[in-house]
Protein backbone atom coordinates (compact mmCIF):
# COMPACT_ATOMS: atom_id res chain seq x y z
CA UNK A 1 0.00 0.00 0.00
CA UNK A 2 1.41 3.20 -0.93
CA UNK A 3 1.18 5.80 2.40
CA UNK A 4 0.92 9.81 2.00
CA UNK A 5 3.77 11.86 3.40
CA UNK A 6 1.25 13.16 5.81
CA UNK A 7 0.06 10.77 7.46
CA UNK A 8 0.81 7.31 8.86
CA UNK A 9 -1.38 4.38 9.36
CA UNK A 10 -1.88 2.91 12.77
CA UNK A 11 -2.65 -0.05 14.94
CA UNK A 12 -3.73 1.86 18.32
CA UNK A 13 -2.99 5.14 20.34
CA UNK A 14 0.04 5.98 21.44
CA UNK A 15 1.24 3.72 24.48
CA UNK A 16 3.43 5.57 26.89
CA UNK A 17 5.38 4.10 30.08
CA UNK A 18 6.21 0.43 28.52
CA UNK A 19 8.97 -1.16 30.26
CA UNK A 20 9.25 -3.99 27.80
CA UNK A 21 9.91 -2.99 24.37
CA UNK A 22 13.37 -1.36 25.01
CA UNK A 23 15.14 0.04 27.77
CA UNK A 24 13.87 3.13 30.66
CA UNK A 25 10.13 4.48 30.21
CA UNK A 26 9.21 4.20 26.60
CA UNK A 27 6.50 5.15 24.57
CA UNK A 28 5.41 3.00 21.64
CA UNK A 29 4.27 3.52 18.28
CA UNK A 30 1.91 0.90 16.99
CA UNK A 31 2.32 0.94 13.14
CA UNK A 32 -0.51 -0.74 11.06
CA UNK A 33 0.27 -3.38 7.95
CA UNK A 34 2.76 -6.02 8.30
CA UNK A 35 3.53 -8.61 5.17
CA UNK A 36 5.87 -11.31 7.29
CA UNK A 37 2.75 -13.22 8.70
CA UNK A 38 4.61 -14.99 11.05
CA UNK A 39 3.47 -18.55 12.59
CA UNK A 40 2.63 -17.56 16.53
CA UNK A 41 2.75 -13.79 15.76
CA UNK A 42 1.25 -12.30 18.82
CA UNK A 43 -0.19 -9.07 17.08
CA UNK A 44 -1.62 -10.94 14.08
CA UNK A 45 -4.44 -7.98 13.72
CA UNK A 46 -2.06 -5.35 12.65
CA UNK A 47 -1.25 -7.47 9.48
CA UNK A 48 -3.61 -5.82 7.13
CA UNK A 49 -2.45 -2.95 5.86
CA UNK A 50 -5.97 -1.32 5.25
CA UNK A 51 -6.75 -1.76 9.16
CA UNK A 52 -6.06 0.62 11.94
CA UNK A 53 -6.38 4.10 11.37
CA UNK A 54 -4.72 6.27 8.89
CA UNK A 55 -3.71 9.90 10.87
CA UNK A 56 -1.98 12.65 9.88
CA UNK A 57 1.83 12.11 11.13
CA UNK A 58 1.21 16.18 12.82
CA UNK A 59 -1.41 14.23 15.47
CA UNK A 60 1.64 11.84 16.30
CA UNK A 61 4.04 14.70 16.27
CA UNK A 62 1.58 17.08 18.81
CA UNK A 63 1.34 13.69 21.43
CA UNK A 64 4.80 13.66 21.27
CA UNK A 65 5.29 16.98 22.67
CA UNK A 66 2.54 16.33 25.25
CA UNK A 67 4.81 13.36 26.29
CA UNK A 68 6.11 13.38 29.93
CA UNK A 69 9.23 11.69 32.26
CA UNK A 70 9.43 9.18 28.76
CA UNK A 71 13.05 7.88 27.80
CA UNK A 72 12.68 6.31 24.42
CA UNK A 73 10.44 6.03 21.23
CA UNK A 74 9.71 2.65 20.40
CA UNK A 75 8.33 1.75 16.59
CA UNK A 76 6.90 -1.44 16.28
CA UNK A 77 3.65 -3.45 14.57
CA UNK A 78 2.98 -4.35 12.32
CA UNK A 79 6.39 -3.70 10.86
CA UNK A 80 6.83 0.35 10.58
CA UNK A 81 9.01 -0.85 7.76
CA UNK A 82 6.73 -1.02 5.39
CA UNK A 83 6.62 2.92 6.15
CA UNK A 84 9.47 4.24 5.64
CA UNK A 85 8.62 7.82 4.91
CA UNK A 86 6.28 8.54 7.48
CA UNK A 87 7.71 6.57 10.50
CA UNK A 88 11.17 8.73 9.39
CA UNK A 89 9.43 11.38 9.81
CA UNK A 90 8.27 10.92 13.49
CA UNK A 91 11.96 9.26 14.14
CA UNK A 92 13.58 12.42 12.95
CA UNK A 93 11.24 14.92 15.19
CA UNK A 94 11.40 12.38 18.22
CA UNK A 95 15.21 12.07 17.93
CA UNK A 96 16.02 16.23 17.32
CA UNK A 97 13.89 16.49 20.31
CA UNK A 98 16.41 13.79 22.29
CA UNK A 99 14.78 10.86 22.84
CA UNK A 100 16.15 7.38 22.06
CA UNK A 101 14.57 5.58 19.21
CA UNK A 102 14.17 1.70 18.74
CA UNK A 103 12.43 0.18 16.04
CA UNK A 104 11.05 -3.62 15.57
CA UNK A 105 10.92 -5.01 12.29
CA UNK A 106 10.45 -8.39 10.82
CA UNK A 107 12.65 -7.43 8.10
CA UNK A 108 16.49 -8.51 8.28
CA UNK A 109 19.06 -5.50 8.75
CA UNK A 110 20.61 -7.13 5.64
CA UNK A 111 17.68 -7.08 3.97
CA UNK A 112 17.16 -3.09 4.82
CA UNK A 113 20.37 -2.92 3.41
CA UNK A 114 19.63 -4.14 -0.10
CA UNK A 115 16.01 -2.32 -0.19
CA UNK A 116 17.91 1.10 0.07
CA UNK A 117 19.89 0.62 -2.97
CA UNK A 118 17.07 1.83 -4.56
CA UNK A 119 14.95 3.50 -2.45
CA UNK A 120 17.29 5.80 -0.09
CA UNK A 121 14.62 6.50 2.80
CA UNK A 122 15.40 2.96 4.00
CA UNK A 123 18.81 4.30 5.03
CA UNK A 124 18.02 7.63 6.28
CA UNK A 125 15.36 5.81 8.66
CA UNK A 126 18.36 3.45 9.69
CA UNK A 127 20.15 6.87 10.70
CA UNK A 128 17.66 8.16 12.80
CA UNK A 129 17.70 4.68 14.70
CA UNK A 130 19.69 4.25 18.28
CA UNK A 131 18.72 0.07 18.06
CA UNK A 132 16.74 -2.10 15.00
CA UNK A 133 15.41 -5.27 16.59
CA UNK A 134 16.03 -6.89 13.45
CA UNK A 135 14.24 -10.47 11.84
CA UNK A 136 10.76 -12.40 11.84
CA UNK A 137 9.60 -13.98 15.04
CA UNK A 138 10.33 -17.75 14.54
CA UNK A 139 7.98 -19.61 17.18
CA UNK A 140 10.67 -22.52 16.98
CA UNK A 141 13.68 -19.81 18.56
CA UNK A 142 11.16 -18.60 20.89
CA UNK A 143 12.71 -18.28 24.08
CA UNK A 144 11.02 -16.12 26.76
CA UNK A 145 14.26 -15.92 28.95
CA UNK A 146 15.26 -12.75 26.34
CA UNK A 147 15.05 -9.01 26.81
CA UNK A 148 12.79 -7.21 24.27
CA UNK A 149 13.41 -9.40 21.80
CA UNK A 150 10.77 -12.82 20.71
CA UNK A 151 13.22 -15.54 19.79
CA UNK A 152 16.32 -16.28 19.49
CA UNK A 153 17.34 -15.10 15.96
CA UNK A 154 16.14 -11.85 16.37
CA UNK A 155 18.98 -9.35 16.86
CA UNK A 156 19.50 -5.55 19.16
CA UNK A 157 21.85 -4.09 16.37
CA UNK A 158 23.47 -0.79 17.91
CA UNK A 159 22.40 1.20 14.85
CA UNK A 160 24.86 4.38 15.05
CA UNK A 161 28.11 1.86 15.53
CA UNK A 162 27.07 -0.86 12.60
CA UNK A 163 26.83 2.30 10.60
CA UNK A 164 29.71 3.68 11.55
CA UNK A 165 32.32 0.62 10.86
CA UNK A 166 30.41 -0.90 8.36
CA UNK A 167 29.87 -4.37 10.20
CA UNK A 168 27.43 -5.44 12.61
CA UNK A 169 27.43 -4.32 16.27
CA UNK A 170 24.96 -5.71 18.65
CA UNK A 171 23.18 -3.32 21.50
CA UNK A 172 24.21 -5.59 24.86
CA UNK A 173 20.93 -5.20 26.95
CA UNK A 174 22.18 -6.39 30.06
CA UNK A 175 25.33 -3.63 30.53
CA UNK A 176 24.39 -0.90 28.45
CA UNK A 177 25.82 2.98 29.88
CA UNK A 178 22.59 4.32 31.00
CA UNK A 179 24.21 7.41 30.20
CA UNK A 180 25.18 6.99 27.32
CA UNK A 181 21.94 5.62 26.43
CA UNK A 182 19.77 8.34 28.09
CA UNK A 183 21.79 10.90 27.48
CA UNK A 184 21.32 11.76 30.84
CA UNK A 185 22.56 10.63 34.63
CA UNK A 186 21.52 7.13 35.66
CA UNK A 187 18.33 8.03 38.43
CA UNK A 188 18.78 5.94 41.54
CA UNK A 189 15.61 5.36 43.65
S1 LIG B 1 7.16 -9.22 11.86
FE1 LIG B 1 6.23 -8.94 13.89
S2 LIG B 1 4.16 -8.13 13.49
FE2 LIG B 1 4.94 -8.99 11.57
S3 LIG B 1 4.14 -11.09 11.54
FE3 LIG B 1 6.21 -11.19 12.40
S4 LIG B 1 5.92 -11.05 14.62
FE4 LIG B 1 4.00 -10.37 13.65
Amino acid sequence: MQQTNDTIRLAADLQSDSIVDGPGLRTVIWTQGCGHHCKGCQNAQTWDFNGGGEVPIQMVLDAIDELEYQDGITFSGGDPMFQPEACNKIAKYCKDKGYNIWVYTGFTFEEIMEKAKTKPIYKEFLTNIDVLVDGRFILEQRNLNLLFRGSSNQRLIDMKKTLACGEIVLFDEYSYNEEEVFKRKPMFV
